[in-house]
């Protein structure tokens, strides 16, 4: 089954066309980035007048790449939430008009699943039979959270970010240290030459807190990074001085520490907590090499195998999107066709 997926929840205009879940045919995608750095974040009207002058050619660059066309495709899988609302209708409309037009189904998809699906796309991903249950964490520029994974679309949301998402955290940090966007990269290539003990920033809800809850969340496999962040303002404002050379490198390194240290701590609690065979990390920010160090470090020390999502589909793409309706329509749970967008859908499992 081969299925084409359109990608417009944020600032990256993207399209690919996916055989039976995991083999990539083709992914292009529209990078935004350079239209939004002038004002330090994403700016939610020129993101889909770009999807609006973008989105088409790029449809027709991963057809064009996959030797497929609009006949030999099975259907259209579309991102439907989260996102920005403006930025999911055009890709939702374009994907709508299409599988009308082409009489082909629609399959939404959420594009945090889509995140999390991403981590079997390689060629030596494991059979499903040898990693779930799964515990995910799932860390973007809009979301941090960690998720229970029976199998593919059974989850049990066991914690989320109770203010920013670790991107978030990260992209703040970039703009208030001056260094541009978005932060993850920045922060990351400027922590190369620093000393992440150098400043003691706070974990944010690091002491044990089991058992208080935050809505249905149990608030120990919660995270926080808005005090973080405010750490991080403060030590700014109380040096007489603009922060630069070694001194900038410590404090990006001390901070990605922090960012790094306050989502392992939650793994390792969930890990201890719960039966699972595996563990994942997906989501842009799980491109941080620090990150993945701490990961696999930890991997090791229980002896819990650890998928990392391929650095390719770590950022926002439209493969994962058709991964995940693959997979749907494999298991034949494609469920009603998304009427509409839902820029604050929440993971649930499948129906
Ligand atoms: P969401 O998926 O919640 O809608 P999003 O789609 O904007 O949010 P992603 O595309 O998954 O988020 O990831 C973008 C985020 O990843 C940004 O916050 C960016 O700073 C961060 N990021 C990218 N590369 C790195 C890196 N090397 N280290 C840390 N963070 C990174
Ligand atoms: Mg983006
Ligand atoms: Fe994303």
């Amino acid at each position: 089954m081969k299925i084409l997926g359109i990608e417009t929840s944020c600032d990256e205009t993207a399209a690919a066309i996916v055989e039976d879940g995991r083999t990539v045919l083709s992914n292009a995608i529209y990078s935004q980035i350079a239209k939004h750095r002038p004002y330090g974040g994403v700016v939610p009207e020129i993101a889909s007048r770009n999807h609006v002058a973008k989105l088409p050619g790029i449809i027709e660059e991963a057809l064009a790449e996959a030797g497929e066309s609009f006949d030999s495709i099975d259907a259209i899988a579309c991102t439907y939430g989260p996102g920005l609302a403006s930025s999911l209708l055009i890709g939702f409309a374009a994907a709508k008009t299409l599988a009308q037009r082409l009489g082909k189904p629609l399959i939404g998809v959420n594009h945090h699943e889509g995140h999390l699906h991403s981590v079997f796309m390689k060629d030596d991903a494991p059979a499903e039979d040898e990693v779930f249950p799964m515990l995910g964490l799932m860390v973007s520029g809009g979301d941090s959270s960690l998720v229970l994974m029976q199998g593919p679309g059974q989850y049990e949301l066991l914690g989320s970010t109770i203010d920013d998402a670790a991107g978030e955290a990260l992209d703040k940090a970039a703009a208030v240290l001056g260094l541009g966007y978005p932060g993850g990269p920045i922060i990351q290539k400027t922590a190369e030459g620093g000393n992440p003990k150098a400043i003691r920033f706070p974990r944010g809800l690091e002491q044990s807190d089991r058992g208080k809850w935050v809505y249905k969340y149990d608030r120990d496999l919660c995270f926080s990074f808005s005090g973080l962040k405010t750490s991080l303002l403060t030590h700014v404002k109380n040096l007489d001085h603009t922060p630069e050379g070694d001194e900038l490198c410590n404090i990006a390194a001390s901070y990605q520490e922090a960012v790094c240290d306050a989502l392992v701590i939650r793994v390792e609690r969930a890990l201890g907590r719960f039966p699972i065979k595996s563990f994942c990390c997906a989501g842009g920010v799980s491109l941080n090499k620090v990150l993945r160090e701490k990961l696999t470090a930890l991997s090791a020390k229980t002896v819990v195998p650890l998928l990392l999502c391929p650095p390719a589909y770590c950022t926002d793409n439209a493969a994962m999107i058709a991964g995940v309706a693959c997979e749907k329509a494999r298991l034949g749970k494609l469920g009603a066709e998304p009427n509409d967008v839902n820029p604050n859908l929440r993971l649930a499992d499948w129906v």
